[in-house]
């Protein structure tokens, strides 16, 4: 078959999202003097209005021209001697590659393995920062959306449990798929490092890799002697005290993040929450009750809301699906990694999105899944998820008080007399 040309890319991996038009235009930008005296009003702003996508006011967010590896890696060596002990859970291919990391730099990880489909494991966490009476454990490590299995981990509950075991470990938190999407809550569950990317929840190609310090953990700056250069914060901090970056910084994409971010308040990040809740609740409708698939989330309390990772029959290579959709029916779809390759595919359900986009992926992967031979009813997918969209709000209902309503309703005329 010749390249699919006609129409769009249904893009549906996890990441990289779809670009909104506005933040394209936005970034269509001739390059500019990042020295100049108006660089930082563009600078600054970014910088404090991320600040309120983590939700922390005494935070501070810095920005990398790299992915959200870059970010991890900068979490860890600005707070960490070599040697130094950490506490994390493998639960998927991210949060194994932040450990494989935190290893190749010289630090010491107690993993505790879970069954991938399930998310952070507090009890276990509690128990075992109990029993570290001399406080060796430095930090704690958790993937808030494990993107691989489509799970995610209840971050408040680790921060109850660092407070059960009266623990000083500092908090670190993966909030590369999550950010901007499910609600994350920096300062009120006591996040020290929060890491992100700009290429899921922001809407914006991959290329900053975004982090937000705690005043604790910037108080851990001094004393951490891990070798650092490019992603020493040291450096950052007395650029941007000025609102300039110690190198070059990817000026299109500052430009982008600014005109994602008014898109994002324009929204409202609790309304962003709720929808993005509403579209992963009809992809659920369509995989479970329509398909009759699984999803490897094993339990709703971990259903993540951007993304979804759909098992397949025994039998059946998940990566024959994906690649029939993509070169069949030009929909991009994420695929299963490392230990649960081929045993799944996933839809990313985040971002720049809404209903009848989503169908598409869905009736894609509907039309995919026959075409090798998987036993699922035509339409039963579309079907269930119209259903669950047409009887659900799409927007949080507003709480209107009696003298609102009667104002509303003589507004529009619809009270006679
Ligand atoms: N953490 C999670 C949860 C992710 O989903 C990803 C990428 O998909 C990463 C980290 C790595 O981010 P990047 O690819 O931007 O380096």
């Amino acid at each position: 078959m010749g390249p699919r040309v006609a129409g769009r890319n249904f893009l549906f991996v996890p990441g990289p999202t779809n670009v909104p038009d506005r933040v394209q235009r936005a970034m269509m930008v001739a390059m500019e003097d990042h020295r100049s005296s108006r660089f930082p009003e563009l600078s600054t702003s970014v910088l404090h209005d991320l600040q309120r996508v983590f939700k922390t006011s005494s935070g501070q967010v810095f920005i990398f021209p790299s992915s959200g590896t870059g970010a991890w890696e900068a979490a860890l060596t600005n707070t960490l001697s070599p040697g130094d002990k950490l506490l994390a859970a493998h639960i998927g291919q991210f949060s194994h590659l932040w450990i494989d990391m935190a290893q190749r730099l010289g630090y010491e990880v107690e993993v505790v393995e879970v069954e991938w489909g399930e998310g952070v494991p507090l009890e276990r966490y509690e128990q075992l920062l109990r029993a570290d009476k001399r406080h060796q454990i430095k930090g704690v490590l958790v993937c808030h959306n494990e993107t691989a299995t489509g799970v995610t981990s209840d971050i408040a509950g680790v921060r109850r449990a660092l407070e059960a075991a009266h623990h000083p470990a500092l908090l670190f938190v993966d909030a590369v798929s999550s950010l901007a999407s499910i609600d994350f809550r920096m300062e009120e569950w006591g996040v020290d490092l929060a890491v992100s990317g700009s290429q899921k929840g922001l809407m914006l190609p991959a290329g900053l890799g975004i982090l937000a310090v705690s005043q604790k953990a910037l108080a851990a700056l001094a004393g951490a002697t891990s070798r650092r250069c490019y992603f020493d914060l040291a450096d950052m901090i007395k650029a941007n005290a000025s609102g300039y970056f110690p190198y070059t910084p990817a000026l299109p994409m500052l430009y982008g993040l600014r005109e994602s971010l008014n898109i994002i308040f324009e929204e409202g990040l609790e309304a962003i929450f709720f929808r993005h809740h509403y579209l992963a609740e009809g992809v659920r409708a369509a995989v479970t009750s329509g398909w009759r698939l699984k999803l490897c989330a094993r339990e709703p309390k971990w259903y993540s809301d951007t993304v979804s990772a759909i098992l397949v029959p025994e039998g059946i290579n998940a990566a024959h699906v994906i690649d029939v959709a993509f070169r069949r029916y030009n929909l991009a779809l994420g695929a299963g990694l490392a230990r649960v390759a081929g045993k799944l595919f996933r839809i990313g359900h985040l971002g720049d999105l809404n209903e009848l986009m989503l169908m598409g992926a869905i009736a894609g992967a509907e039309m995919a899944m026959q075409d090798v031979g998987i036993k699922v009813a035509a339409g039963s997918g579309v079907a269930a998820a119209s259903e669950y969209w047409r009887s659900h709000d799409p927007v949080p209902r507003k709480k209107v008080s009696r003298e609102e309503q009667f104002y509303e309703a003589h507004s529009t005329g619809s009270i006679q007399g």
